[in-house]
């Protein structure tokens, strides 16, 4: 497994994904995390078909289910090239009306394994997530993925089998020690690092399914049963916004003029048919979203807020007039306070009082726990209507927020992984929500909690308000904003991370891997007594090591991390905020949102996954209008990140190392050779245009790379 998937562990995200142990948070009776897969599927599989609740009778006969049909011989795993045809083969029930012809893209062998899975895991986790069948031919070079289903089945495995083989490359690309599969048996010859002996294949398509499920007429009687199960819906209100006399007034000019100015919003309407809608004018200040609001004005007049941010100018008018809205944004923006306000708005103003409703009546999703306890105190700030906020998340006590669930709150924020536990568990009631906040939707994809979000939003009535917050929007979250948002009006303040990184003065040093100590040892004795560092590492393992080696040599340091205690981390950020200790190792995902001020320098140890997540990092210093520097250590095994580091270095005035550009130029050679050798691998866009407002993100990054140097 690699590191990375390592750190997203938390949460019991990735268990589903990538099968690791079971969870802390995982109930005793889920004996083993196949069975617990193996039983959500099920029940999510299950209630898709007969509505909420359903799931507990079906559980009951569960077992004779199995027995019948293992009896009947159907136990194997989806085709692939090495068992077609052959005993126990499967047959697609997809040649139905409503069936488009097959879709076949073209993979790497290399990335074959990936899209199976162990023991057939992943292609079974795609076809059910998609609803289309799909089927594998292994070649001599390349494999040769071939979909079936509705096109919007096959569109939606297209785009997620492309996520998968693109993630690949990025992790197989990333050297010894991530890429652990990497060069675990040969291929067929092919000589490329491949991930997947044909041993292996075989073995996974061997593997017996423990259950297998008519998913066909399953989806056949979902529409027939979703309209079933949300017929008695109580009534539901959207639309709270009347626009003050100062804002119908703006021109156009203004409007552009004024979105220009702050942050250069990009605003548009993604709806799918007919003409495109006007986007509202923007509020320029809180009076002109909330005059009708008294209460929501109190509380601003007391936290002293001077002016709403660019992004909540242009959300609110969005928001209050009830349509579902995409807003990519990163953290620091105000993009909780942009989604929160609206919210408490919407459920005051339902026709059912909140205290009939059963329930939540908002739900915000977000990826870690960090982010979920900065949203609860970003809640608790604010005092509405008596609302009662919870914040359940992986590692806190699980009882304490059942009996906190049961004793009624109107606002939930959650991680996905614990939230979809007590929902299977039905521990909590999610009909009852309204307004729905998917938080940093790249970030939960990135973690793997996709199917945990899909399985909670069966659950959540289809014609809630949707609001979907994102750092970037690369393919993954474009297809999600497909699935689960109505209409939405998109709002971009793309550039301005990049803008707190034009605060900050950025030192590149190209470096070997066993100086780095030396260097971040280096950089601790020559920091001044106000100082404060936030040192990023790619590991847990490399945070551990790093601040024992400080702690050894009497230095003040914290770590934050994935595998500490709930309690340890909080600690740690506190320690970190009151200046009790002034240097931070922390991993990327631990330090997600990390609301610090007052941080001079950021130290990159190691590079970052990903250029946005540099992006990110440099900006955790240089925020309010202070200065701030970044030092980051590049080695030989960054080289596939240094045309978009340049990129990065050469928008924000910064100097660029003659070696940082050789090693770029080397990367591109590289990269053209491995194109004419292979003309279909390298489309995915040049090494330098990673950072851009068009969608180009991780989706539009180089792909064309999987192996080292
Ligand atoms: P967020 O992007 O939601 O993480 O917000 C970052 C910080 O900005 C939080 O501490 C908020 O309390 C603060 N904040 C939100 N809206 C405003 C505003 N209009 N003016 C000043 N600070 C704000």
């Amino acid at each position: 497994m690699s590191d990375w998937e390592d750190e997203c562990n938390e949460d019991g995200a990735a268990g589903a994904i990538i099968q690791e142990p079971a969870t802390k948070s995982a109930p005793t009776e889920w004996k083993s995390p196949c069975d617990r897969r193996q039983r959500e599927n099920i029940v999510f599989a299950v209630r898709a078909a007969t509505g909420f609740g359903a799931s507990r009778e079906w559980r009951a006969d569960r077992s004779a289910e199995v027995i019948n049909r293992r009896g009947g011989g159907d136990g194997r795993p989806f085709p692939t090239s090495a068992n077609r045809g052959g005993p126990g083969r499967r047959t697609f029930g997809v040649e139905k009306s409503g069936s488009s012809p097959p879709v076949t893209i073209a993979v790497e062998n290399a990335s074959v394994g990936r899209i199976i899975g162990r023991g057939g895991a992943k292609i079974r986790e795609l076809e059910d997530s998609t609803g289309a069948r799909i089927k594998i031919n292994k070649g001599g070079y390349e494999g040769e993925v071939v979909i079936f289903g509705s096109s919007a089945a096959q569109q939606r495995a297209k785009e997620m089998i492309e996520d998968l083989v693109a993630d690949g490359r990025s992790q197989f690309h990333s050297g010894p020690g991530r890429g652990g599969d990497c060069g675990r048996g040969g291929d067929g010859g092919v000589g490329n690092c491949s991930v997947w002996s044909a041993a292996e294949l075989q073995a996974a398509n061997a593997t017996p399914a423990r259950l297998s499920i008519d998913w066909n007429t399953i989806r056949e009687n979902k529409e027939k049963y979703e309209e079933l199960k949300w017929k008695d819906l109580p009534p539901m209100k959207k639309t709270f916004y009347t626009e003050a006399e100062s804002v119908s007034m703006l021109r156009a000019e203004e409007v552009s003029e004024w979105r220009k100015e702050n942050n250069n919003i990009f605003v548009d309407d993604l709806k799918e048919e007919g003409a495109k809608r006007p986007i509202p004018n923007p509020c320029r200040t809180f009076l002109e979203a909330f005059e009708l609001y008294p209460e929501v004005m109190e509380n601003i007049e007391r936290v002293g807020f001077v002016k709403p941010t660019p992004i909540q100018s242009q959300a609110w008018p969005v928001l209050l007039s009830g349509e579902d809205l995409i807003a990519i944004a990163q953290t620091g923006t105000g993009k909780t306070l942009a989604y929160l306000l609206p919210g408490f708005i919407h459920m005051d103003g339902q026709p059912v009082p909140r205290a009939e409703c059963g329930g939540p009546g908002m739900l915000v999703l977000t990826p870690t726990r960090e982010l979920a306890l900065q949203i609860e105190s970003e809640c608790n700030k604010y005092r509405y209507k008596g609302y009662k906020s919870i914040c359940i998340y992986g590692g806190g006590d699980r009882r304490d927020q059942i009996n906190l669930v049961k004793g009624g709150v109107d606002i939930v924020i959650a991680t996905p992984g614990r939230l979809n536990d007590l929902q299977m568990n039905e521990l909590i009631n999610l009909h009852s929500i309204t307004y729905l906040v998917l938080d940093e939707a790249d970030r939960m994809l990135d973690m793997g909690f996709e199917p945990q979000i899909m399985k909670i939003l069966l659950d959540i009535r289809p014609d809630r308000q949707t609001v979907m917050t994102s750092a970037t929007w690369p393919s993954g979250v474009r297809r999600l904003a497909r699935s689960y948002l109505k209409n939405p009006m998109m709002v971009y303040v793309g550039t301005l991370d990049l803008a707190a990184v034009n605060t900050v003065q950025q030192t590149v040093l190209i470096v070997h891997e066993d100086e780095k100590k030396s260097y971040v040892f280096d950089f601790i004795r020559n920091m001044l007594p106000q100082d404060k560092v936030i040192i990023f590492v790619g590991k847990k393992l490399v945070a551990d090591d790093l601040s024992s080696d400080m702690c050894l040599q009497g230095l003040a340091v914290q770590s934050l991390h994935g595998d500490r205690e709930q309690c340890d981390r909080e600690e740690a950020l506190k320690d970190f905020k009151e200046s009790r200790v002034r240097i931070l190792v922390a991993t990327d995902l631990a330090s997600r949102g990390l609301d610090v001020h007052d941080i001079t320098h950021v130290f990159n140890f190691d590079f970052p996954r990903n250029i946005e997540e540099y992006v990110h990092r440099v900006g955790r210093t240089g925020r309010a209008g202070r200065s701030g520097a970044a030092v980051t250590l590049v080695t030989r095994e960054n080289w596939r990140m240094a045309p978009e580091l340049i990129h990065i270095l050469e928008r924000a005035g910064q100097e660029v190392p003659e070696e940082l550009v050789l090693m770029a130029e080397r990367y591109q050679m590289h990269k053209r050779e491995k194109d004419m050798c292979n003309p279909r691998g390298g489309q995915g866009g040049g090494g330098g245009g990673g950072w851009r407002r068009d969608g180009g993100g991780r989706g539009g990054r180089d792909r064309g790379q999987n192996w080292g140097f």
